[in-house]
């Protein structure tokens, strides 16, 4: 293990511990498309324990001008399946357990129930949220992300101690999503995978309370900072108690 993640253990404040802490840990990926499966595919390579991969697509020709783990080969395949055999390739150490299902509210509450962190990788917004419903139903950590024209984003929510994503967006959907530059993708989900590894870690402050906004067109960052929404339907039923230990796993 030292071998591999040599560069990743001599940081300061990482260390062994932390790659210990981090090969101990599943993370469940929902959805494994543009966000997703860059997600998953950095948390492999930078160590995590096991991977729960959930998505019931094929990969398609027009996947693939921002999908780049997936080749000509994958056409047709489940995207699921086919990131397992990619990051099988390139960490043979990590357990993979792919489903190829869409995952209702049921299923993913079940899969997410011994996993230590949810991340999202769905298109759907309102399914976005749901995600988040399941996350604090089976009450582990959710680290939205969402990449659209040439805008990223990125939050993470601890299930009764944060305030959750509806807070921010209240009642105002974003509007539906005409085209991403195909690089950007890849920008949510790295960042995703470094809320990952902070949230089973340990290491450092994960993004909470706290809107994340990259835009590539003009090269700033944005945090937009919210708080606990009192019409909330999720956090009205939850005691949001503050963030103050929230470097612990
Ligand atoms: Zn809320």
């Amino acid at each position: 293990m030292t071998q591999r993640y040599k560069r990743q253990i001599e940081l300061a404040g990482f260390g062994i511990d932390a790659q210990s802490r981090l090969a101990r840990a599943s993370a469940m990926v929902v959805g494994v498309g543009a966000i997703g499966s860059v997600a998953a595919m950095r948390l492999a390579a930078a160590g995590v324990g096991r991977l729960v991969l959930v998505d019931h697509d094929q990969v398609e020709l027009s996947n693939l001008h921002r999908q780049t783990y997936f080749t000509m080969d994958d056409l047709g395949v489940n995207k699921a399946k086919a990131l397992a055999r990619r990051i099988h390739d390139l960490n043979p150490s990590v357990k993979i357990d792919p489903y190829a299902v869409c995952a209702d509210a049921a299923l993913a509450t079940e899969l997410a129930t011994d996993c230590d962190v949810i991340i999202d990788g769905v298109d759907d917004f309102a399914f976005k949220l749901q995600l988040g419903d399941i996350a604090s139903a089976a009450d582990v950590p959710y680290v939205f992300g969402g990449a659209s024209g040439y805008l990223a984003v990125v939050s993470t929510v601890f299930p009764r101690q944060t305030p959750c994503l509806r807070c921010h967006f209240k009642r105002e959907m974003p509007p539906p999503p005409h085209g991403v530059l195909g690089p950007l993708p890849g920008v949510t989900g790295s960042l995703q995978a470094c809320e990952a590894i902070k949230v089973v870690t340990g290491v450092g402050r994960p993004l909470v309370k706290t809107l994340q906004l990259f835009n590539i067109l003009s090269g700033t960052v944005e945090c937009k900072p919210f708080s606990p929404w009192d019409e909330c339907p999720r956090c009205n039923h939850d005691v949001v108690r503050g963030d103050n230990n929230l470097n612990q796993p």
